[in-house]
């Protein structure tokens, strides 16, 4: 909350998030006009996910059995814990001194790099927004675009600092500066680590989309390469990339196909001459589970993660990412992370959103997102989550909404005293509400008669 109340307040902040997202405001809706009728297809997708969801059991044994046929090794993580311990061992196992990794939001949700670290393994991020939130210390401010909230000057001023450049590089200098610092790391790891952005049940491979090829020599320059990824991320078959890949890069960059698409069906096999020895895909539940066992809150496991949501969220483009404290910001963070950890502790997040819907409009796969944050506001009151000062101030407004005669009642000093008195959350972070001397019935009746 306080963090929120200083970007909010930070005009700066805005000015960046702003410039950044009206980049990408300006190229999606060119890159949706590759889809004849883009509603159809969102449709399209949001039913092959509620087929790949309610059969997720069957989806993910099929991923298992057509992986391992080719030598590969699925661990399932019910906990953080659990994953991290399956990484850690295949590390010590394969004496690991270095992983180089991609982007990954599921990595981020296991704290990989601080655990690595603190069993003395260097990891290094290979996505350039990774690689420059990494430099910085902080974690990614976006699902799809890490250091979104950096301008080109705060690069350049970052890269001067922390790896003594020339002040005042362009964004083709930083990123050769990058590239440079980035090559041997990737002969010198022992392990490549990578998320996946589908799981390909029918073929038993991960698939993976990105636009700097970092992900690629990821997996396929070390010996051995983990995948974690969330266990929502399956689709029935490889046929289904034919709509999702177009779809995620459109909805995530406004590109009609990201430039990078790789799929990885395990393991270098006998007659290949390049790929890791080892393919080992660690499939993570860390409370999805709790997400499909809720009725309406398991739409959400359909998320593809395009990012789409956030740019379009009020809400978001005011407090930005690191705000949100959790791992998924914007509205899809919002409305699953009180189920993923405790909606005691994370329900408040359900209140970061102005209800107006432009989020759902938005989302690649249709969810309808406002409503599944109104639903978790409702499990949070229903759940006795709400304080009590909480649940007396609706109650007050509810009854006096429903009542003409309570809404008319007293003068507008009056009201906005009680009111500001009542909701003193809101008077805390903005100014007072002021209500008219004049109720809006009278206001009617004066406005009438002087008509007649
Ligand atoms: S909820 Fe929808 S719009 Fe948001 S990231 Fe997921 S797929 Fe994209």
């Amino acid at each position: 909350m306080a963090k929120s109340s200083v970007k909010a307040a930070d005009l700066d902040h805005r000015r960046k998030i702003n410039f950044n997202i009206s980049k990408y405001n300006a190229v999606v809706p060119q890159g949706k006009k590759q889809f004849i009728d883009v509603d159809s297809v969102r449709m399209k997708a949001k039913n092959i996910k509620w087929r790949a969801i309610e059969t997720l059991d069957r989806q993910l044994e099929d991923f298992e059995k057509h992986f391992s046929q080719r030598g590969g090794k699925v661990i399932w993580a019910e906990t953080v814990e659990d994953a991290r311990q399956a990484i850690g061992n295949i590390c010590k196992k394969k004496n690991c001194r270095s992983v180089v990794k991609s982007k990954s939001m599921a990595t981020e949700e296991i704290h990989l790099n601080e655990f690595l670290a603190s069993e003395g393994i260097e990891s290094v991020e290979t996505d350039l927004g990774e690689y420059i939130q990494q430099l910085d210390g902080e974690p990614p401010y976006h699902i799809v675009t890490p250091a979104m909230h950096k301008s080109k000057e705060d690069v350049a001023r970052l890269f001067a600092d922390k790896l003594n450049t020339a002040p005042g590089l362009s964004p083709e200098e930083l990123t050769l500066v990058a590239r440079e610092k980035l090559r041997g790391k990737y002969t010198a790891a022992e392990v490549g680590i990578t998320g996946a952005n589908f799981i390909l049940a029918d073929t038993g491979s991960i698939a993976l989309t990105e636009n700097e090829g970092n992900a690629r020599l990821s997996c396929a320059w070390p010996k051995t390469h983990i995948v974690l990824v969330g266990i929502e991320k399956v689709i029935p078959s490889l046929h289904d990339l034919a709509l999702f890949w177009p779809l995620l890069s459109t909805f995530g960059t406004g590109q009609q196909i990201t430039v990078y698409n790789t799929i990885v069906s395990g393991p270098r096999q006998n007659a290949e001459t390049d790929g890791p020895d080892e393919m080992y895909v660690i499939l993570l539940d860390n409370g999805r589970t709790n997400i499909l066992q809720h009725p309406k809150s398991r739409e959400s496991l359909y998320c593809i993660r395009c990012g789409a949501c956030l740019n379009a969220c009020p809400v978001y483009k005011n407090i930005g990412g690191h705000s949100y404290g959790t791992t998924y910001s914007g509205p899809i963070g919002s409305v699953i992370t009180p189920h993923l950890k405790e909606m005691d502790e994370w329900k408040h997040l359900s209140y970061a959103s102005s209800l107006c819907g432009n989020c759902t409009e938005v989302c690649a796969v249709k969810i309808n997102l406002h409503e599944l944050l109104l639903d978790n506001r409702h499990e949070a009151v229903s759940s006795g989550s709400a304080g009590f000062a909480e649940r007396m101030a609706w109650k007050v407004w509810k009854n006096a909404s429903l009542s003409r005669a309570l809404f008319n009642a007293g003068n507008g000093k009056l009201k906005s005293f009680v009111i500001n008195k009542l909701f003193k959350g809101w008077s805390r972070h903005r100014a007072n509400l002021d209500f008219p001397a004049k109720t809006f019935n009278q206001q009617w009746k004066e406005k009438l008669a002087k008509r007649q």
